[in-house]
């Protein structure tokens, strides 16, 4: 058994001055009922901890680290960077190679801004949609997760569509009453709230993979009747592809899926394990933005050499031949093999998996929605989560997360997580 004696006194110290002892929710392992875990360095496609543990790693940053850690290119191209300066508020030159690749990669982008974090990119993806429509109203899924913007904050009461309730204390009332939600993956539900108020909806926000529900793919046909409706009724199709972009696919999954949003959000990979977010799409709504148009937004440190590099050494590394296709085939093999392993311990489980995202649902039931991955054992998830943990494994420690792999991670490594989860299967 392993202790965490050395993360135990580092949580109590940091508890005195950051709240929560955590400068990111997620991190406190909540829900697996234990202290969080202090990590210290990584390597590929491990990490190790204040104690000295090593792990498999399945977080990876919570999704930005698609090479692994510290991977060479990109510490490097980090170092030479870091000596030439790290920042002038001016242009450079490497901003435009970034958006380049983006552009040249994302079928949606024809332009793009480059911000500092996933939240930044939805918040200004959804305010441009409002002065390009001239609308006020933004439609969300349950279960979605587009950063901590306020009108983005919301889920849905009882019933299938609701107006706007705040998740949390501190969104004002306004900011709640312009958000309408929706089942994922329920097209006649979107149909229904069209039929009502579609002229006056300004965007749709809709991550195509949901990941932060766990991995909930699609349903088949679903992504294009979404971009059928926003097409017919006038609304900006904000694909949030923060998560997706450059994960499950080059290009994300726009490309994977051949649906076509008016705008996407991007962050985390095109990060490299650096704060980067981007959003773009179609020239014509891009061109509003300050100080072509009039849309304001801003950043001191958005494009910054530093995090430009991270994320340009790291696209680099993913166009080669073949990059996605054996990632596909490493995540399948693992996503394959913990089923099997619950299966011949008896243990219910509904895998996903698209790209290298996956999750194992410990459910009967396949999970389309919020209210399937609601009905979740989470007690015998938390069990799985320390077991594995136990063993030299680390997933992340909710039921409502996606696992990540990475080009690190090979034959061995997963060859040694099922294994791993076989036997914690079996104790179940
Ligand atoms: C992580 C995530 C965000 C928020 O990004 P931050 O960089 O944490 O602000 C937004 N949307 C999706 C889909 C995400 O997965």
């Amino acid at each position: 058994m392993r202790n965490w004696e050395r993360s135990q006194e580092l949580f109590e110290e940091a508890k005195q001055y950051i709240p929560g002892g955590v400068n990111s929710p997620a991190r406190a392992f909540g829900s697996v009922a234990m202290d969080p875990i202090f990590m210290e360095r990584g390597r590929g496609a491990y990490v190790y901890d204040a104690d000295g543990n090593g792990y498999i790693d399945y977080v990876l940053s919570w999704g930005p680290l698609i090479l692994g850690h510290a991977h060479p290119d990109v510490v490097a191209a980090l170092q030479s960077r870091a000596r030439l300066g790290t920042g002038f508020g001016t242009p450079t030159e490497l901003e435009t190679e970034l958006a380049r690749v983006i552009a040249d990669a994302v079928p949606s982008i024809e332009q793009v801004r480059l911000v500092n974090s996933g939240t930044e990119a939805a918040m200004s993806a959804l305010r441009l949609a409002r002065a390009y429509t001239g609308r006020e109203i933004i439609v969300k899924f349950d279960g979605c997760y587009h950063g901590h913007v306020d009108s983005l904050l919301i889920k849905a009461g009882s019933g299938a569509l609701t107006h706007g309730e705040p998740t949390s204390p501190g969104v004002s009332s306004a900011a709640a009453a312009q958000t309408r939600t929706c089942p994922y993956n329920d097209l006649e539900a979107l149909k229904d709230l069209f039929a009502g108020e579609g002229e006056q909806v300004a965007a749709v926000i809709i991550e195509p993979v949901a990941g932060n529900m766990g991995c909930v793919p699609p349903r088949e046909g679903y992504l294009q009747g979404v971009r059928e409706l926003t097409e017919r009724y006038g609304s900006v199709l904000i694909f949030d592809e923060v998560m997706t972009g450059f994960r499950v696919a080059w290009g994300g999954a726009q490309t994977l899926f051949g649906v076509t949003p008016d705008m996407t959000c991007l962050g985390k990979v095109i990060g490299g394990g650096l704060p980067v977010g981007a959003f773009g799409g179609k020239r014509e709504i891009m061109q509003l933005l300050s100080p072509v148009g009039a849309v304001y937004q801003a950043g001191t440190l958005s494009g910054n050499p530093l995090a430009v590099t991270a994320g340009h050494e790291t696209l680099a590394s993913l166009s080669e031949p073949g990059v996605y296709e054996a990632l596909s085939a490493r995540t399948e093999q693992l996503s394959w093999g913990l089923l099997r392993a619950a299966e011949s311990a008896g243990v219910p489980v509904y895998a996903t998996r698209v790209g290298s995202m996956f999750t194992t649902f410990f459910s009967e039931h396949p999970v389309y929605d919020l209210a399937g991955a609601s009905a979740c054992n989470t007690d015998r998830f938390a069990r799985f989560f320390m077991g594995l943990l136990h063993r030299g494994v680390y997933i992340a420690p909710s039921q409502f997360e996606s696992g990540f792999v990475s080009t690190a991670h090979g034959e061995g490594e997963i060859e040694q997580t099922i294994a791993a989860a076989e036997e914690v299967f079996r104790e179940l």
